[in-house]
């Protein structure tokens, strides 16, 4: 093995921009610097506080973790609540009924105002109707919904009743429905006729149907949203409409309380990697960080503050960050149903001012869209109202970061780069707003209460400098508690690589001071001439280039050097077609700017890059394009027709020598 294999992997970037938070923003900030000294003192007390403080308990906790039975754990053994009364009934209680816990925009401009004291009431319709229909504790319901206020709704409705929720997002096919239907064994199946995408209603309930067709007997009722009322087909005796029976239920229900470790919801991984896996997460654990974690990374003050997390509610983000976390904390946020170019490029940036949204969670695929849409589509807007800016996904590449900060966030608002994962329930590693001094381009430090490493092929903790794997070295509350019904695949995928460590699956490097960089995932990485090399860091230096907007490097075989580096590139709108020399010109910058063994043997212009539902770049397709093979399973892919572009593209152009 050479020296640079036990390494792990390179360290290429080298940034050097600082952004320390404004004494003004520390001064009022909810978590200061002692947030870290108190979880280094005494980690579980720690969490044992924090969950007392956010949450009420029904029944006290008697101990904080078991982990006897590792990597099964046990989080706040004994206690009991429910997580529906924690998001909702307890602010109506606390007198704050009256508070919007949602600003609901559709995408056709229809606007709905939702206080917490109304969505007690409908929780509680729904819980009514759930039951009525035979949901019981522990029984499965799937969801299967646009972005509207029902599947909050429907949501809270199942964890109120403890029946696990299986969100499946609204864009995936008939047969994704039907085997996350089939693998969960859903009793019921909540959906929608359908919702409202780029100025059109689309239709979602004929492929419930179709799923059904398929086999599901565990599935005896389908419960149907009217959104754009279309013409919809309803099978009697199977198909309910919401309106008819939520609708007309009572508006009293009184919540039972649940075991800290009951499920909560199983929900699938985005399928960057590979086959979807279904994760399951339960209640005091999970409730506790999504809380804890959405509080302090975001500066949350409840009273005053208007948030907004751009992601779907079919994906973990939606989960922890638009439904649990927030409302949870008592928050008012912005519901958005539709696409950021509906009906014009400046819709989220309108949807800012109109709201006045002081804080914002998108991804980095969406503000890179934006960088290449252009500045002068934010500057027609207000944005003065946002503080805070999160960013999840992917890694945000310094430029998109260093953009995003001074184009809308007005130059002052902190970015919190939040690194999580389907598994972990919620944030792991994040920069806390009102402490620390943030990097473009970095999560940087585990919060107060989490403990990650880097660590290299052997798993020993890399030095500052050095580049290798990402792992968790302590269990964390809101970790999942297994794969649903495949507790060996949970073992082997994530704790067999490792000796008692998490292993995340991404690559990661610690800066000379000790931050985390998170490099792309492990499976990614490219070896060219015995360097391992990996994905984030090339393409960063590409998109640090003013003509790029977005760009995904993979590795391919080569005859001469193992792999070589295959890099595709969209443009930002100014830059037109980028000229004739344009891929030189990337060459010569990639190996300026981070080293020669880095640049990119071929580069190819690309209009679209392929991405999951959930706006993450599939690599792994591209690398079959690029090694000329038949392309794996797209299942989960945004829009199949981007391969075929690009597949033509790549047959035209040249390797570059
Ligand atoms: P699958 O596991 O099916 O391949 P997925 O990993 O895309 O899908 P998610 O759980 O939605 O499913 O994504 C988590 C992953 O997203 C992380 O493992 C990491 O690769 C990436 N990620 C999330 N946030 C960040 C971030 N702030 N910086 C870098 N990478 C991030
Ligand atoms: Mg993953």
């Amino acid at each position: 093995m050479t020296e640079q294999e036990t390494a792990g992997l390179e360290n290429l970037l080298h940034e050097n921009r600082r952004f320390a938070p404004s004494p003004e923003f520390s001064e009022q900030a909810v978590a200061g610097p002692e947030l870290y000294e108190a979880a280094a003192t005494d980690r579980l007390g720690f969490w044992a506080r924090q969950s007392r403080e956010l949450l009420s308990w029904d029944t006290a906790f008697t101990d904080t973790l078991d982990w006897t039975d590792a990597p099964f754990a046990k989080w706040f053994v004994g206690g009991k609540l429910n997580v529906a009364y924690n998001c909702v009934d307890r602010h109506v209680e606390a007198g704050n009924g009256n508070r919007v816990a949602f600003h609901f925009e559709g995408e056709p401009g229809d606007t709905r105002t939702i206080t917490y004291a109304d969505l007690q009431k409908e929780v509680a319709k729904a819980a009514n109707t759930l039951k009525n229909l035979g949901v019981n504790t522990g029984d499965r319901v799937a969801i299967y919904m646009p972005l509207i206020p029902e599947t909050v709704i429907a949501m809270l409705a199942c964890a109120r009743l403890g029946a696990p929720h299986s969100v499946v997002f609204g864009g995936f096919s008939a047969d994704a429905l039907h085997s996350r239907i089939l693998d969960a064994e859903a009793k019921i199946v909540i959906t929608a006729d359908g919702g409202f995408r780029r100025g059109s209603a689309s239709a979602l309930k004929p492929a419930v149907d179709a799923a059904l067709a398929k086999g599901a007997p565990s599935v005896s009722n389908v419960l149907v949203v009217q959104r754009t009322e279309q013409d919809t087909e309803m099978t009697e005796g199977r198909d309910l409409w919401w309106h008819e029976t939520v609708g007309e239920a009572s508006t009293q229900h009184t919540p039972e309380f649940f075991d800290s470790e009951h499920p909560l919801f199983i929900l699938y991984t985005s399928g960057t990697t590979g086959k979807p896996k279904g994760i399951l997460h339960t209640s005091g654990g999970y409730l506790t960080q999504t809380s804890y974690t959405h509080r302090n990374v975001f500066d949350l003050h409840p009273e005053t503050d208007v948030y907004w997390c751009t992601a779907d509610v079919g994906w973990v983000t939606g989960h922890s960050y638009s439904v649990y976390g927030p409302l949870a904390n008592g928050t008012t946020q912005v519901l958005y149903e539709g696409t950021p170019d509906s009906p014009h490029k400046g819709r989220w940036w309108e949807i800012v001012e109109k709201y006045k949204v002081s804080i914002l969670y998108t991804a980095p695929t969406a503000i890179r869209t934006c960088m290449k849409w252009g500045d002068d589509i934010p500057a027609q807007f207000d944005l003065s109202s946002l503080r805070v800016l999160g960013s999840v996904g992917e890694s945000i590449n310094p430029e998109a970061w260093v953009w995003y900060r001074k184009v809308i966030g007005g130059d002052k608002a902190p970015i919190v780069d939040t690194w999580w994962q389907t598994e972990t329930g919620a944030i792991m590693i994040s920069p806390l707003p009102g402490v620390t001094e943030t990097k473009p381009g970095s999560a940087q430090v585990p919060l107060p209460g989490i403990a990650a490493d880097v660590v290299d092929d052997e798993g020993r903790p890399v030095e500052n400098g050095g580049g290798g794997y990402l792992v968790l070295t302590e269990p964390w509350p809101s970790m999942l508690r297994g794969i649903w019904q495949d507790p060996e695949r949970f073992k082997e995928t994530y704790w067999s690589r490792f000796k008692d460590m998490y292993f995340a699956g991404d690559g990661a490097k610690k800066d000379e001071d000790g931050d985390i960089w998170l490099l792309g995932r492990v499976d990614d990485v490219m070896n060219v001439s015995g360097h391992r090399l990996s994905t984030t860091e090339i393409e960063s230096a590409l998109v640090s280039h003013p003509k790029v907007a977005e760009a995904a490097v993979v590795g391919a075989n080569d005859e001469t050097s193992g792999q070589a580096v295959v890099a595709f590139v969209i443009l930002r709108g100014a830059a037109g077609d980028g000229g004739p020399d344009v891929i030189q010109e990337l060459r010569t910058h990639v190996g300026n700017e981070i080293g020669p063994i880095a640049k990119p043997k071929r580069i190819l212009v690309v209009a679209e890059l392929p991405k999951t539902r959930s706006g993450k770049i599939m690599r792994r397709l591209l690398r079959d394009v690029a090694e000329n093979r038949e392309v794996g399973d797209a299942s989960t892919l945004a829009d199949t027709s981007v391969m075929d572009l690009i597949q033509t593209g790549l047959k035209d152009a040249k390797p570059e020598d």
